[in-house]
């Protein structure tokens, strides 16, 4: 009957909602220890010159192995971290593992390779993170130009002064500082042009679609034109096609990244990866395909 059917439906929703209280208790009880316990690991995606063809750089991307749960994307983890101020420690080893693994790539005949790593809100608040940041680059050695911080428009947004101030102190340093998941935001102009910024990160929401919509498509010449208006230098995210790479090639985009390319892998995967190159004849075939 409906009436079975509705409590059924009832009943489904209820366990369903069960379950995901209990995975987040036992995500919050568990993620102090996931550090310590060797949970944590780091997944590097590069990113594409579409000048040079070259790999330009790698994010890390930090994943959690959950004894009982598997892998739990940043997603989901990362607003539980920042809560309950995790994102600290959690924060501090991504930056160190980064910066020592950038090392050890540019040792191994790949002496540009720059690594970006994002931040949190509440990192990128507090008030030692240039001290910190300063303290990991010369304990890693890592040429400070090599190391490039993502911080979202949404966090840089949040209080324009006070980013500012931060933004500064970290540029003193000499990092590359770039805005990500540009575009979702509301970016005020006149502030963007206040920040002493380097890089606009187009978010994958606009890149998705940017071959079907021609909204999406507006979008992102209009970000682009922005960027380089700006002096900036200006990244598409989430690029998984063909087709997506040449438009944005096409309009100028200076880099990319997306499975397209290639998804985030492990240090070793990656190392196989720049000896062979694969991404580079990518690249010669997608500009092949331009080609009149
Ligand atoms: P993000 O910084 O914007 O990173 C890009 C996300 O898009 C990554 O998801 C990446 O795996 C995914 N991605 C890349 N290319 C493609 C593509 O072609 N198609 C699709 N569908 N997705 C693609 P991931 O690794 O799950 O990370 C999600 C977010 O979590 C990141 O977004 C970032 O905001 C945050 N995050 C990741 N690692 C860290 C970290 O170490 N610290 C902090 N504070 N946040 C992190
Ligand atoms: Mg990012
Ligand atoms: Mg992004
Ligand atoms: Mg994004």
């Amino acid at each position: 009957s409906v009436k079975k059917d509705a409590r059924n439906t009832y009943r489904f929703h209820t366990s369903d909602m069960e379950r995901g209280l209990r995975e987040q208790l036992m995500m919050e009880s568990s993620l102090h220890h996931a550090l310590d316990n060797g949970e944590l690991m780091i997944h590097y995606q590069p990113k594409v010159n579409f000048s040079t063809g070259a790999v330009a750089g790698v994010e890390a991307l930090v994943r959690w192995n959950h004894p009982v749960l598997g892998q739990v994307p940043p997603a989901s983890f990362i607003p539980i971290a920042e809560e309950n101020g995790c994102i600290d420690a959690i924060g501090m080893w991504v930056l160190e593992q980064a910066c020592a693994q950038a090392r050890k790539w540019q040792e191994l005949s790949l002496p540009l390779l720059c690594v970006s790593v994002n931040l949190s809100a509440r990192q990128f608040q507090q008030p030692r993170l240039a001290e910190q940041v300063g303290q990991v680059l010369r304990d890693t050695g890592l040429v400070p130009s090599c190391l490039e911080l993502e911080i979202t428009e949404s966090t840089v947004m949040q209080d324009t002064e006070a980013a500012i101030t931060a933004l500064q102190s970290l540029k003193r340093l000499g990092v590359v500082l770039s805005v990500d998941d540009f575009g979702t935001g509301y970016s005020s102009l006149s502030c963007l042009k206040r920040f002493p910024i380097d890089v606009l990160k187009i978010d994958r929401s606009f890149v998705s679609d940017v071959t079907h919509d021609t909204n999406d498509a507006a979008i992102t010449r209009a970000i682009i034109a922005l960027a380089h208006g700006l002096d900036l230098a200006v990244v598409a995210e989430g690029v998984e096609t063909l087709e997506q790479a040449l438009f944005l090639q096409a309009n100028g985009c200076d880099e990319m990244q997306g499975y397209y390319f290639s998804r985030p892998v492990l240090p070793d995967e990656l190392a196989d990866m720049l000896r062979a190159d694969p991404v580079a004849r990518n690249m010669d075939a997608a500009a092949g395909g331009a080609a009149p």
